[in-house]
């Protein structure tokens, strides 16, 4: 991955930039200082970006990634991003942390990320898929949650919510049954709030009066080699 493309006031040391962030008082040193940066949050099913459009200002020295299956609403989401940073130009870094890529998550997730490299992934509202026969098709299972497992890092943090009720209890199960997460408590988290109101299902849920099912999983350490 080039992901210059995507984070390029980030992830080029360019002069222009540091010129901009002077201009904007922003500390480019400390922005730029760990240059090249690396993607520590991850959206999956992002969706048309509520979610990574307001997290964007609040962590605004983090790269965030949204990845969604459907081309037109990726292409959607980046035309979104390069709007906004046009729109806030004089700001060299504003919504430049945020990204968003096509991609099928459940088959390809290892091939965007090394091994512990995020610190959040977010599934927010994903496809529920009632039926039994349909449940193999969820973001949430055994297999997956090892990948997620392997892409995040140490005292990492999976953030889910549902309105599903059913589906939450699939993913509880199955990250409870899963020897590298244990689930904690959403108690005092900021992202809690974010993924809550912000995102487009969260909004939806709260127009129809729905039910919203939060559930957290810290990523433990490996247990050491026998
Ligand atoms: N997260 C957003 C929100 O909360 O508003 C969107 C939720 S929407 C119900 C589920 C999203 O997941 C859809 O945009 C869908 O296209 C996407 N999706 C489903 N399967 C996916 C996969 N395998 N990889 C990436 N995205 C996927």
């Amino acid at each position: 991955m080039d992901w210059s493309q995507h984070y390029p006031a980030f992830i080029q040391n360019c002069p222009s930039v540091t010129q901009s962030a002077a201009e904007a008082e922003l500390p480019s040193e400390a922005l730029l200082a760990e240059s090249p940066k690396r993607v520590e949050i991850a959206d999956i099913g992002c969706g048309f970006g509520g979610l990574l459009f307001a997290l964007a200002p609040l962590m605004s020295s983090t790269l965030i990634l949204g990845l969604e299956i459907r081309t037109s609403v990726t292409e959607f989401v980046q035309e979104k991003i390069k709007a906004l940073r046009t729109q806030n130009a004089g700001n060299a870094f504003a919504y430049q942390n945020v990204s968003c890529i096509r991609a099928n998550t459940m088959k390809f997730l290892p091939n965007f990320f090394e091994k512990a490299q995020l610190s959040k992934i977010f599934l927010c509202f994903p496809d529920p898929h009632f039926k039994a026969r349909k449940h193999k098709a969820r973001i949430v299972s055994q297999q997956l949650n090892s990948e997620y497992a392997y892409v995040l890092r140490p005292g990492g943090i999976v953030y889910t919510i549902t309105d599903v009720e059913d589906l939450h209890d699939w993913m509880v199960e199955h990250f409870d049954a899963h020897p590298s997460f244990a689930r904690v408590s959403e108690e005092g988290d900021e992202c809690v709030r974010v993924m809550t109101t912000e995102t487009e299902e969260g909004k939806k849920v709260e127009r129809n009066g729905g039910q919203k099912f939060v559930a957290l999983f810290i990523r433990l350490d490996d247990p050491p080699w026998p």
